[in-house]
């Protein structure tokens, strides 16, 4: 009686070294990263925005400017564009430039 042939090890995958999506995973350190502008012709330095995200805005010489420009994801910023009576925050996807908020 005999057993099936021994198995050698296994080939590389069709899909490279990360599989079928092709890309390292995301560490959140790069790509996914996002841009905060103020626009500081729009802004009335009302403030708002450095309450909604304590610590993402500072207001100085008449507008608000946000303390970090690239930035990860967080939700508080999201919600400090969406607040802004002037729309004057622009929160974009860094990678692509998409816009996340506010919403159009
Ligand atoms: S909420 Fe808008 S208008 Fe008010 S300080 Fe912030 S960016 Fe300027």
């Amino acid at each position: 009686m005999t057993g099936p042939a021994g198995e050698g090890p296994r080939p590389p995958g069709p899909d490279g070294p990360y599989g079928a999506e092709g890309r390292p995973p995301d560490t959140g350190a790069g790509e996914d990263m996002w841009r905060v502008r103020v626009d500081e012709k729009a802004c009335m330095a009302t403030g708002i925005c450095a309450g909604t995200a304590p610590g993402r805005f500072r207001v100085h010489d008449g507008a608000s400017h946000p303390t970090s420009e690239i930035i990860p994801p967080a939700p508080e910023v999201i919600d400090a564009a969406e607040s802004c009576p002037m729309e004057a925050i622009l929160v974009t996807h860094r990678g692509t430039g998409a816009r996340i908020a506010p919403e159009e």
